[in-house]
């Protein structure tokens, strides 16, 4: 049986116009409008297009969006005074420095700049510890996204084999610390691991996160195991022009899997919408408020 499709873009929209009813709630119950900063450095086409369709997003849901482009020659310690202001700022609740940045500004030094309550990319250290240790944490955006779509597509998570292939700071780890947060049983694979598509077919949920058109094929896959494809390659076509791809061979692991997200429409979109659920989570936190039900890990 051929597997279900997660639409990823239709989850998305649900994800967003949950975002904005809770926004409209704090706007007219609480008189606090959430507000995301996205800071960019330098001219990076492919940032600069990530940056206007989140402050476009944002605006979309209502919420306040300010966006900071800074000339590539900005300085490590104007752009920390930047953070400092923005961390101090009463009407800001999310900050974003879209990355990467110049090569004479210290990535690390940036994040860990960043108010850790206000830190909706969920990259500061606090963050990684916090989540880490099981506790209330701001959450990778990605992860987050991936973890939503396996709730809505399997209900309750426990006890179900989990494999996710990729180990990056910014999505495999925190995927498996999300995982086993809903108490899977995780393995971390990476480019080290013996015998990758054997243990990967031990998976009942599979976390493709790795940067490699079309790695995994349907001989790695449980049957009726579910599929999320994080990774996002541009191949050549033969025709010409070229396309994205996912770390998955969509169309033979489909005839395997119970349930798979494609690419593009999968992962993707959720990401976005759900650094608008960050920044309403960070809000209702600053507030004292319960945070928004289905918008947290
Ligand atoms: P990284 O390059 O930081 O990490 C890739 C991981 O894959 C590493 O842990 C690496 O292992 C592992 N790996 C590489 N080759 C193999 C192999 N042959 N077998 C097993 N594991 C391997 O990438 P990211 O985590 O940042 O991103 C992964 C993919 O997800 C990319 O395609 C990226 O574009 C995409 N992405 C998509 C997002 C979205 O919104 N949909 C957001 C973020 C990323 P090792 O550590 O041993 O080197």
């Amino acid at each position: 049986m051929a597997a279900t499709v997660i639409d990823g873009k239709a989850f998305a929209a649900k994800v967003r116009e949950r975002v904005k009813a809770h926004v409209t709630r704090l706007v007219e119950e609480h008189g606090v409008m959430p507000g995301l900063a996205v800071v960019l450095v330098g001219e990076n086409p492919a940032s600069e297009v990530y940056v206007r369709s989140k402050g476009k997003a944002t605006r979309e849901a209502g919420m306040k969006s300010v966006e900071h482009k800074l000339d590539a020659a900005t300085s490590e310690a104007d752009l920390l005074a930047l953070i400092g202001e923005l961390n101090r700022d009463e009407t800001i609740h999310g900050i974003l420095v879209q990355l990467p940045v110049p090569d004479h500004i210290d990535a690390d030094k940036v994040l860990a700049a960043i108010d850790p309550a206000k830190d909706v990319d969920g990259f500061h250290i606090s963050n990684v510890g916090l989540l880490g240790t099981g506790q209330k944490a701001m959450v990778p955006c990605t992860p987050l996204g991936c973890l939503m779509m396996l709730r809505e597509e399997l209900g309750s998570l426990s006890g179900m084999e989990a494999v996710v292939i990729g180990r990056s700071n910014i999505v495999g780890k925190p995927m498996a610390q999300l995982l086993l947060k809903d108490s899977c049983t995780v393995t971390i694979a990476h480019s080290r691991t013996r015998d990758l598509p054997g243990v990967v077919r031990r998976a009942d949920i599979v976390v493709a996160a790795v940067g490699r058109p079309n790695m995994v094929t349907s001989e790695w896959i449980k049957p009726g195991a579910t599929v999320i494809d994080v990774g996002i390659n541009r191949i050549e076509k033969p025709e010409g022009g070229t396309r994205l791809v996912g770390d998955v061979d969509y169309e033979d692991v489909a005839k395997v899997a119970g349930a798979i997200t494609p690419v593009p429409g999968g992962v993707g979109p959720m990401t976005i919408a759900c650094l608008l659920a960050n920044t309403v989570t960070a809000c209702c936190r600053k507030l004292g408020l319960a945070e928004p039900e289905g918008l947290t890990a």
